[in-house]
């Protein structure tokens, strides 16, 4: 996998708070700064069971239409995931174990930035219409 160029999305300084918990910190290139929660990471898990099942769950979502199902829809509880361990892979990507057992999940930078949760990177790299 080639190094993306691009200095959005090349990192300056990873910071992985595994002990504390408190996520990822990356500072880019381009001297932007990220913040992940670990939860949020588990979410946006870009591993081919992830995203299986973030379609499946949209599918779901679009056939339980108004009045198809007998029951309201009730946020199931489940822990927040928190990483186990993580490390950085090559110079390209971050792994992270999660809690719930869960450690295919292989974070590119460049994904990494796209997903970044602040509105500026929401709109730089997610405002593609779909
Ligand atoms: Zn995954
Ligand atoms: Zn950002």
């Amino acid at each position: 996998m080639p190094i993306p160029i691009d200095p959005r999305k090349k990192p300056a300084d990873v910071k992985i708070h595994v002990k504390t918990g408190t996520g990822v910190d990356i500072t880019w290139a381009d001297g932007h700064s990220s913040h992940y929660d670990f939860s949020y990471l588990r979410e946006e898990c870009p591993c081919a069971t992830c995203n299986d099942e973030r379609g499946k769950k949209e599918a779901f979502a679009t056939a339980a239409a108004p009045g198809s199902s007998p029951f309201p829809a009730l946020p199931m509880f489940k822990p927040k995931p928190r990483a186990q361990s993580a490390s950085v892979v090559g110079n390209y990507a971050v792994s992270i174990s999660f809690t719930d057992g869960h450690s295919t999940g292989i974070y590119s930078y460049d994904h990494l930035r796209t997903i970044c949760p602040c509105a500026e990177c929401a709109k730089a790299f997610r405002s593609a219409p779909f």
